[in-house]
């Protein structure tokens, strides 16, 4: 979860539109940001009130903030932290919102057949270790590592709310699930202040809620993906439903003329080499995030049918060849774009 990152292979380009003036009552477009979770969270919203836009995002930057207090796996204090000191113990009370994103790792853990596993922190310990020292993990180290990788050590009790690390040294990492996580978060911390039409993003990983006003949707525009600097020429309108990017563009580290990606493969404990990035649409942000994670694992090919599982996903793939760019989309995501260009609403994030 550390690092600021900004995925530039995807403009998130916000088109919101600007609200009809209903004379005395308008609903007004607020924007807030803040960093939190090494990031920076961005808050779009409308109410007519302007004290309520203000008290709501407050309180979601306080949720976020609290969720990093559990979630981190740089805080050696972290709620999470301090249950993975206790890995080959018995059983842990947790927060319930611990509970609920251990329950969507081992959902996405399963249905990905363990390319999302949020056991890996031990391996991308390591590799972390290998962004600052440019050298490759020690094989010796990394073998121990990924031994410790395999989600199926993870046990929930649902009834009691627990978790149970069944063998010493396990350690999990939210990285690839946590903002998706934190942005359903904040959104339903909106919608219980009474601002449902809002949008929350926090750098690849998008949810929407109820669209602006007069709008069918949150407009997110794609740039071209053989120029990503470019402005969007597609766009995603998304009403109750997150995005979310995920590939190797900007954390990595090269080796010897290896480009390694943050994201590993539990099943060999190296960084992803194919050159890839993946952008998701999803019901959730959590399904989002996680899903764009498992997808850079799995690559297309692989990865369709993982995509085709989950009702209401779509997905895009580009990756590098050596012959040029390759982009495989689902085909629910090629229905969900459109060439549509509505530059005159334009504002970037
Ligand atoms: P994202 O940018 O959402 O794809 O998340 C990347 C982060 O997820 C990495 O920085 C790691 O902390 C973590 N991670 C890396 N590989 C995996 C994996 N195979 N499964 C789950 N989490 C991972
Ligand atoms: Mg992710």
């Amino acid at each position: 979860m550390g690092g600021t990152r900004t995925l530039r292979w995807m403009v998130i380009a916000l088109l919101v539109g600007i609200p009809r003036a209903t004379a005395e009552n308008p609903q007004v477009r607020h924007v807030f940001r803040e960093s939190h979770m090494g990031t920076e969270f961005k808050i779009v919203l409308y109410t007519t009130d302007e004290a309520r836009a203000s008290r709501a995002s407050a309180a979601v930057f306080a949720r976020v903030e609290d969720l990093n207090s559990s979630f981190s796996d740089y805080d050696p204090e972290s709620e999470l932290m301090r249950l993975c000191d206790r890995a080959g113990g018995s059983p842990v009370p947790v927060s319930e919102d611990l509970f609920r994103i251990m329950v969507q790792c081992g959902r996405m853990s399963e249905l990905s057949d363990g390319a999302f596993d949020a056991t890996v922190n031990p391996v991308v310990r390591l590799w972390r270790r290998s962004q600052r020292t440019l050298q490759l993990p020690d094989p010796e180290s990394l073998r121990k590592a990924r031994e410790l990788v395999d989600f199926r050590q993870v046990l929930l009790d649902d009834r009691n709310r627990t978790v149970q690390l069944t063998n010493r040294g396990v350690k999990l990492d939210l990285g690839g699930i946590a903002k998706g996580y934190a942005c359903d978060a904040a959104l339903a911390v909106l919608e219980g202040q009474g601002i449902p039409c809002a949008l929350v993003g926090a750098a690849g990983d998008i949810v929407a809620g109820d669209p602006p006003p007069g709008k069918e949707g949150w407009t997110v525009g794609i740039a071209p993906h053989d120029d990503p600097e470019s402005p969007p020429t597609r766009y995603l309108n998304l009403v109750h439903a997150a995005i979310s990017t995920s590939g190797d563009t900007e954390r990595f580290v090269e080796i010897d003329g290896h480009r390694y990606s943050h994201i590993v493969d539990p099943r060999t404990g190296i960084g992803i080499q194919d050159r890839l990035m993946v952008t998701v649409v999803a019901p959730n942000g959590v399904t989002a995030d996680s899903l764009a994670t498992a997808l850079n694992v799995l690559g297309p090919e692989h990865g369709r049918d993982l995509v085709r599982s989950i009702p209401g996903a779509a997905a895009r793939f580009v990756s590098q060849t050596a012959t040029g760019l390759r982009v495989v989309e689902t085909s629910g995501f090629h229905t969900l774009t459109s060439l549509q260009v509505q530059l005159e609403d334009a504002a970037s994030p």
